[in-house]
């Protein structure tokens, strides 16, 4: 094709409403084409072939085909490396700019700087934005400009940028019309990428008033369905974080925050780039002792610990991709504390099974319950299973609906004891950080 196109290369921002980049990509002169990439770069390291995460995104390709096709364009998808898609569109089109969002996550950001030097290469600029939080990098930072490693003042900071730069919405729909005229191209099926469908149901997009309004008394309550489970659906880019967070400001200020801390996970690491390496935020926690016992790490894999709360967390993980936040850091301080098992497997098991799994976030949390963390829990404070149960399950509901055996002789004796688990834990934490 001779004409002159621009590109707007989709990834962890599946939606045309509020889309930083669509916006600029549709204002400027040229017909816009959308694309997206399976990259197999990604898609070979999934294990899981019935991977639901890859469904999501089949499914909601085809939301934006449909809606697409209406307006007489298309989506283009590839399913191969982002530099021999790119490659193939240069010799397909007359491409004059690529629009895309800042992701902010290690492989992200090298992929991004080779296709930059590929398309600058030919003479085409790689033109990019913040769309999937409210303040990136640099953006809130202390006075001196060092970056904020402690949430309460980092979300302070947070809240008067944003009464001094309030949020706008990128209008994309008036400029539909700059979409490039294309007949319908074909997705491929999962099939062809060595997928399979499955029958697991994704969370709905949709947050109630009443939710929001009743987050901060409900949300510590497993049994209760008190959190949005939006999680999914920003990490990608289903939802809007910008009009979310403009529902917050109005309906819950704890709502908001929980989105800050969102914001703050994606700064730490953006201004700590070693974590996405591997290493812990607290160097000294590098030189803990791990036990990683493997058939223990199986156990609470598998919710096979004999300890309810975390047996629960564990099969709600398996079998719906979903964990509770309370659940959360009672699984991963269990794993980390009481079993000395190194929090990166921990990590690595989410990030396989969490729906809604951020490297960020995850990595953020993981931290946080090992003690490794910027502002984490202290290493001396170590959740006490049957306490945490008493607090936030007392009527056993959440245990009972994901350990129904739990007073047969078919559920396990507790792996550790609770006491004894502590001191070990205390005596080896103890030791790393001396040293
Ligand atoms: P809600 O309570 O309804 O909160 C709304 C949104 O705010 C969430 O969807 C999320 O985007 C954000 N949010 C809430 N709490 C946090 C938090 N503590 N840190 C960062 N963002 C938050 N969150 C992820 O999005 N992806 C992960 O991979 C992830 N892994 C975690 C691992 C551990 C060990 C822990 C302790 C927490 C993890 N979290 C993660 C944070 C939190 O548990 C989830 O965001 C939350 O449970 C998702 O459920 P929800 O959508 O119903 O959240």
């Amino acid at each position: 094709m001779t004409t002159p196109i621009n590109i707007i290369w989709f990834r962890r921002d599946l939606r045309l409403n509020d889309n930083a980049a669509l916006y600029h990509a549709l204002k400027d002169n040229n017909p816009v084409l959308p694309i997206f990439i399976f990259d197999k770069n990604i898609l070979n390291e999934l294990e899981d072939k019935t991977d639901a995460r890859v469904q999501f995104i089949f499914n909601t390709l085809h939301e934006i085909q449909n809606r697409l096709v209406a307006l007489e364009s298309s989506l283009e998808v590839y399913y191969d490396t982002p530099f021999q898609a790119f490659k193939n569109l240069l010799h397909k089109y007359k491409i004059e700019k690529v629009f895309t969002n800042h992701d902010y996550e290690p492989y992200a950001v090298s992929r991004d700087y080779q296709i930059e030097q590929l398309l600058n290469s030919s003479g085409i600029s790689l033109q990019t934005f913040k769309d999937q939080v409210i303040f990136e990098k640099a953006e809130v930072v202390k006075d001196d400009g060092t970056p904020y490693t402690v949430f309460t003042p980092y979300s302070r900071k947070w809240k008067s940028n944003l009464a001094a730069q309030p949020i706008s919405i990128c209008s994309t729909e008036a400029y539909f019309h700059n979409f490039l005229k294309l007949e319908p191209q074909i997705i491929p099926d999962l099939n062809s990428m060595g997928f399979q469908e499955t029958k697991q149901s994704f969370p709905a997009k949709i947050i109630s008033n009443q939710l929001m309004q009743d987050y901060q008394e409900n949300r510590n309550y497993p049994s209760i369905p008190g959190t949005s489970r939006i999680g999914l659906h920003l990490r990608f880019g289903t939802v809007s974080i910008r009009e979310l967070a403009l529902r917050a400001l109005s309906l819950s200020e704890n709502f908001l925050n929980e989105l800050i801390w969102r914001d703050f996970y994606q700064a730490i690491l953006y201004h700590f780039p070693a974590i996405g390496g591997g290493k812990s935020f607290k160097p000294q926690y590098d030189f803990i002792g791990w036990r990683n016992n493997e058939a223990e790490f199986e156990k609470w894999c598998n919710g096979q610990t004999g300890y309810p709360i975390v047996d629960a967390g564990m099969r709600e993980l398996n079998s719906t991709g979903f964990m509770h936040n309370r659940v959360r850091m009672i699984t991963a301080s269990f794993l980390s504390k009481h079993l000395l098992i190194d929090w990166r497997w921990g990590e690595a098991y989410f990030s396989k099974k969490l729906l809604d799994f951020d490297f960020a976030s995850n990595n953020g949390g993981w931290q946080w319950a090992a003690g490794s963390g910027c502002d984490a829990a202290p290493y001396f404070r170590i959740f006490n299973p049957a306490l945490q149960t008493a607090k936030f399950d007392r009527e056993l509901q959440y245990i009972q609906k994901w350990v129904p055996e739990i007073n047969s002789l078919q559920y396990p004796i507790p792996m550790v004891v609770h006491e004894a688990a502590r001191k070990r834990c205390l005596e080896v934490y103890k030791a790393a950080l001396r040293s």
